[in-house]
């Protein structure tokens, strides 16, 4: 299995390098600022597994950290466990209230912070593992990843299989926006076989293919593409 990323954003040195050695001991890959503002890019550039939140930072302050995470459609999915001073309650409400996943308490002891991480990375993995499933039925869409079938109206449709994996991963996580780059390392990958690497390409495929389903896949402009969401 691959080693978890955690991003920390901590302004107090002694406390970040507290965590990032015990976070590094536990065998997560850890990267970290100081800065609210810089906290931002870095989890949009490293996509981490969790993020480690401090409240009190300069500049940006960490609530307004966690609310721009969490109503971006590319970062909303990561949980956010916030760090806070005693005292800071109403932070906390705020917090969870936009939507971060848990916190502790300073001083807290390094073990109830790992055992805190632990945590929302296999609530997070549970998460997945619920939305990878074998048989996606959408309206009149049916994906069978068991047997690489596409269904339409009961119509068994031809899929490449570019096309089937870009279908398959976009509605195994409805509602959640990718972007092409994004798309295109987890689906084609390192795939030498597919020779069009361009992904809007190969959604008009998959659009033109579900005729009055298209609309399944919204394009979200300026930034990707998403599987709509079922109670949307
Ligand atoms: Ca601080």
């Amino acid at each position: 299995m691959k080693r978890p990323k955690i991003v920390v954003i901590e302004d107090e040195p002694d406390i970040r390098e507290l965590l990032e050695y015990n976070l590094a001991r536990e065998g997560f890959r850890v990267h970290s600022t100081r800065d609210g503002e810089e906290g931002l890019s870095l989890v949009k550039r490293e996509d981490p597994d969790a993020v480690l939140l401090d409240l009190m930072l300069p500049g940006l302050d960490g609530i307004e950290v966690c609310r721009k995470l969490k109503s971006d459609p590319l970062t909303r999915a990561i949980p956010i466990v916030m760090v806070t001073a005693k005292g800071e309650e109403s932070d906390i409400v705020l917090g969870l209230g936009i939507g971060a996943d848990d916190y502790v308490a300073k001083p807290f002891s390094i073990k109830e912070l790992i055992a805190r991480v632990k945590a929302v990375l296999r609530r997070g993995a549970l998460k997945e593992e619920r939305t990878d499933r074998e048989r996606i039925v959408r309206d009149g869409v049916v994906i069978d990843a068991g047997c690489h079938t596409v269904r339409v109206d009961g119509k068994s449709l031809t899929f490449t299989a570019t096309q089937f994996r870009l279908l398959h991963f976009l509605a195994s996580h409805p509602g959640r926006v990718f972007t092409r780059d994004q798309l295109l390392s987890r689906v084609i990958g390192e795939d030498a076989l597919v020779v069009d690497r361009n992904i809007d390409v190969h959604v008009r495929a998959i659009r033109k293919k579900l005729v009055s389903y298209r609309d399944l896949i919204e394009t979200i402009r300026g930034v990707g593409y998403r599987f709509q969401d079922e109670d949307e």
